[in-house]
């Protein structure tokens, strides 16, 4: 069975590839395009979105990530939902993957100062739970197209949304230990390797 990658040019990628293996999931790091072809999921972490926007350009990610993106599961948290959106409205300098059906405003809840740990509310797959999790300079999503289904709100805000076969979550679940995303998402991953180690 293929591993799930993380996207590891910036950002937080280790705390995804520390969640993943706690989670028991198989994950390797994912720096160049052709290593696309090794994995069956990929997960964009949070970081500095200007910045992985333009580490991405150097080797084509966009055009490589979008077109694994129409068989496989992509996952982004904070910069790589922001990095998976339609369209970023306060910012032209990055170059959206499209692959979530979202508009979506950065840093739109103030400086640093603004971030905060707090429980969210979500359904993932008729699966209903309470998560705490990290909203770190985080960005909001204004607008939602049809084809996205709502998985999460904090007070008035969207803050998890799933487009076809991806996910995006405009905050951190990696930073809290916690491995509930990882598993709801990539759990097939898990149970073919059990059948496989099994027979
Ligand atoms: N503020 C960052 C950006 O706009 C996102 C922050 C994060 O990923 N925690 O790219």
């Amino acid at each position: 069975m293929k591993p799930i990658g993380v996207l590891a040019l910036q950002g937080d990628y280790e705390k995804h590839l520390n969640t993943l293996v706690r989670a028991e999931i198989p994950a390797i790091d994912i720096r160049y395009p052709d290593q696309l072809l090794e994995i069956n999921g990929l997960i964009i972490p949070g970081g500095e979105s200007t910045t992985m926007n333009d580490l991405m350009k150097r080797v084509d990610f966009h055009t490589h990530i979008a077109d694994f993106a129409k068989t496989k599961t992509v996952m982004g948290t904070c910069a790589g939902l922001i990095l998976m959106s339609k369209k970023v409205k306060n910012d032209d300098q990055i170059n959206p993957l499209g692959i979530l059906d979202i508009e979506v405003t950065r840093n739109a809840y103030g400086r640093q100062l603004n971030s905060f740990v707090d429980t969210v509310e979500v359904e993932i797959d008729n699966d209903h739970s309470q998560q705490e999790v990290a909203f770190i300079r985080a960005p909001k999503i204004s607008t939602v197209g049809k084809s996205t289904t709502i998985l999460g709100k904090h007070n008035n805000d969207i803050v998890a949304v799933k487009t076809g076969i991806h996910y995006g979550f405009t905050f951190h679940s990696e930073l809290n230990e916690n491995e509930y995303f990882h598993k709801c998402i990539f759990s097939d991953n898990i149970d073919f390797q059990k059948e496989n180690n099994a027979a």
